[in-house]
């Protein structure tokens, strides 16, 4: 904001009295102390809000106001000017409306009861290459917002994209006089509608004011007679038109529609809005004030790196005083090169105490010892920050498993050390890469630089490549329904049957596409998926009539690799030679990869059945059933914290049925976990043991959904205290010995609520 008002002129556009008239001119205008941060010449606007301004006009003296436009009496030392109106929110809006007049440009207002911010920033996104464009920060839509948004145009910019929103009878007009849109977009009221208006048309009505003057508005054709009986003149928007045009991968949606349209009438090429239209961002709400632990107070503002975003999130940061540290964390990935240097310019002008930039939601240490600060966080909407987020959140009330990303390395290349130099690696992330999350995981691995990914079913893959995952991805069980994504998002299906590998070569030639990757998949004793020895001839003469697809490799599975007696695993090797010998023979294709060995299989017979490649799974993690134990790390840590300790007699009974009954005097701890975190009900009643303080705790009565009651009578601890589930002292085989399973099991049944947190 840069007004450059005389005093005079200031007091005049608000009708303004006072009795002083110093020479200095205005620049800025502030209505909530928080913000005040300059040594600019400000003037303090006192509104009578929720919090009434009036109050905090001494506070806004000492940040060095010398200016207020106040309503009422006020005490303040002889310096200061103050100017009296009738209403300080009127005189705001004065002064954004004669602001807003010293400028030509088309001004573009929304409004309407849904998707205003959302079509604000897609818009701004779609129109930023040919536009320099002012738009309202976040949704600040209200009286105030509106005011605030205008005061930011300035002649550097061509376009103003204003939203607007009204909750009560005859508020627009105030709007759309200070506003004058020349064009508009209207967005309908929906079929629920203010509390304040006695009908859904009288609602309606009242958004609609803002396009007395408009020269256009833009809307869908179900609310085009809403704005004919207003006598607005329209254009209506075609969605059918739009959804012809078919964007490969998305889903349409009203506000897509529109942005996308307004963006073609002002100018922009179809082509690009092809283009930009797939890449539209996705956008969570506004900026996220909480304290964390540590005493730290984070400022989350993850979903938009652009610099005025990042301005305003500064601004703010840095007008509290609340703690004196300012850490800033930004997540630069996604972002171009050339826009780095701007924000970090933006962000140095500010001279933090610590900046971090991170990637991929690697946490470094430094950053996690971090306390009594106040910690922005800054990305785009596709980095993945707001993980990284939920780290800071006070981990009082959580139940959470961290993953140790210097393990994963450190076991990944204890299995390079294993294989001859030129073995190809495929880690498999099915099942959200075994119950680690969906994304963060597969990331990690593609910057380590291996070869493949694998997953079970194609909807696994899709979620990959959609966010962002390059790597050949390999899908173990393809079903026919899923062609059309594996062909749209280049995945590579695994062929188990001679009809399965006719139907998808008959779906390829429909769109003339040949040599696309495919895996075939062989038996060699698992009994599970893949053609027999007796089938290979067939299968090699289908092959070679069907240029449609081109072998990438051909693979098998052990079903005994941790049995200590290798004879099985050695017999299901001997005849997976025996059958690359006849595909060699048969498809006479040296480029394709031969593999049958898991993590268990690589790390015993990696040195000479490693054949062209293995697929890694839980090795990765750090568990294998019996080799290598020793030299893989563990990368888990379960962890959940302690709600309430209760002191119980002896004849008391702890949880449901009452299947624990205390024998003498107790401590209980209640515990933040439960069944349906993946904590499973047979751990009740001793069978399962937490680790608390240096003690292990057993179970006591039956777990419950959401929570656990263990003992706690010898353990020194309270309300708050972190325990541990799975980790140094409760290792993942001793916790799913417990449960008469594997680590397989307990990794992909922790439940989706249970945060996921990447130490890097
Ligand atoms: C899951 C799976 C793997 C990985 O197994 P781990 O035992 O976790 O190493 C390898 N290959 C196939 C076909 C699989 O299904």
């Amino acid at each position: 904001m840069n007004l450059n008002l005389s005093h005079k002129e200031l007091i005049t556009i608000i009708s303004g009295e006072s009795s002083s008239f110093p020479e200095y001119p205005i620049d800025i205008i502030y209505y909530d102390t928080r913000l005040i941060n300059t040594s600019r010449n400000g003037v303090f606007f006192a509104l009578n809000g929720r919090r009434n301004g009036h109050d905090f006009i001494n506070k806004a003296y000492e940040k060095g106001i010398r200016t207020f436009v106040v309503n009422k009496t006020v005490d303040l030392p002889a310096d200061a000017t103050i100017i009296t109106v009738e209403d300080p929110l009127r005189a705001l809006q004065a002064v954004a409306k004669h602001h807003r007049n010293q400028f030509s440009y088309p001004v573009l207002a929304i409004t309407g009861s849904l998707g205003k911010t959302t079509i604000k920033e897609w818009l701004y996104f779609l129109l930023s290459d040919e536009f320099n464009i002012v738009r309202s920060p976040k949704s600040f839509n209200s009286q105030i917002g509106v005011a605030i948004s205008l005061l930011e145009m300035n002649d550097q910019h061509n376009l103003a994209i204003i939203e607007a929103d009204i909750s009560h009878p005859n508020e627009m007009e105030f709007i759309e006089d200070m506003v004058s849109p020349t064009l508009g977009i209207y967005t309908g009221v929906g079929h629920f509608y203010a509390d304040n208006f006695e009908s859904q048309k009288a609602h309606a009505a009242e958004h609609l004011k803002l396009f007395k003057h408009a020269n256009i508005t833009f809307v869908l054709s179900e609310h085009k007679n809403e704005l004919r009986k207003n006598k607005i003149n329209s254009d209506i928007v075609d969605y059918d038109a739009w959804k012809k045009l078919d964007f490969s991968q998305l889903s349409y949606s009203n506000n897509r529609v529109i942005a996308l349209h307004v963006a073609e009438f002002l100018g922009v090429e179809k082509s690009i809005l092809f283009k930009k239209g797939e890449q539209l961002p996705v956008l969570s709400n506004r900026m996220e004030v909480f304290e964390g632990q540590d005493d730290n107070l984070i400022i989350n503002d993850s979903y938009n790196i652009d610099v005025d975003a990042l301005e305003q999130a500064l601004s703010y940061q840095f007008s509290s005083d609340e703690r004196k540290d300012k850490i800033v964390v930004l997540d630069l990935s996604y972002v171009e090169e050339n826009r780095k240097k701007d924000i970090l310019n933006v962000v140095n002008s500010y001279s933090p105490t610590q900046l971090f930039i991170i990637e991929n939601n690697e946490v470094p240490a430094e950053l996690l010892a971090v306390k009594n600060s106040s910690i922005l966080f800054k990305g785009s909407y596709r980095s993945r920050l707001k993980e990284t987020v939920l780290m800071f959140k006070n981990r009082k009330h959580e139940t959470w498993v961290e993953f140790d990303l210097k393990s994963i390395q450190h076991n990944i290349s204890v299995f390079q050390k294993k294989l001859p130099e030129k073995t190809k690696l495929l880690v498999m992330v099915k099942a959200s890469s075994y119950g680690t999350g969906d994304i963060n995981i597969p990331h990690f691995l593609q910057q380590t630089g291996i070869d493949y990914l694998g997953v079970a079913y194609t909807d696994e893959g899709t979620t990959l490549r959609e966010n962002g995952i390059s790597l050949p991805i390999l899908i173990m069980n393809t079903e026919i329904d899923a062609f059309d994504d594996v062909i749209r998002f280049q995945l590579e299906p695994s062929i188990f049957s001679i009809a399965q590998l006719e139907a998808f070569c008959n779906r390829l030639r429909e769109d003339n596409i040949s040599d696309f990757p495919i895996h075939i998949t062989v038996e060699t004793g698992m009994n599970r998926l893949g053609f027999y020895p007796e089938d290979i001839a067939e299968l090699i003469e289908k092959l070679k009539l069907r240029p449609e697809v081109k072998v990438k490799s051909i693979y098998s599975h052990l079903a005994d690799a941790d049995n200590a007696d290798p004879a099985y695993s050695l017999e299901q090797i001997e005849k997976f030679k025996a059958m690359k010998t006849t595909f060699k023979n048969g498809l006479q294709d040296d480029e394709i990869l031969y593999h049958i060995l898991n993590s268990e299989g690589a790390s015993k017979f990696g040195k000479f059945a490693s054949f062209d490649m293995v697929r890694l799974g839980i090795g990765v993690f750090g568990y294998t059933s019996t080799a290598a134990e020793d030299e893989l790390l563990p990368s888990i840590r379960w962890k959940t914290t302690i709600s309430q300790i209760k002191t119980i007699q002896a004849g008391e009974t702890v949880g449901y049925s009452r299947t624990f009954t205390a024998e003498k005097p107790m401590e209980i701890a209640t515990l933040r976990i439960g069944y349906a975190d993946g904590f499973r009900r047979s751990l009740s009643n001793g069978v399962g043991q937490v680790f608390i303080n240096g003690i292990s705790c057993p179970v006591v009565g039956n777990v419950c959904m959401d929570m656990t009651m263990v003992d706690v009578s010898n353990t020194n601890c309270q309300a708050g205290d972190e325990v541990e589930i799975i980790g140094e002292n409760i290792p993942i085989k001793t916790f799913s010995n417990r449960l008469k399973t594997i680590p397989y099991e307990v990794m992909t049944s922790i439940s989706k609520r249970v945060s996921r947190i990447y130490l890097r």
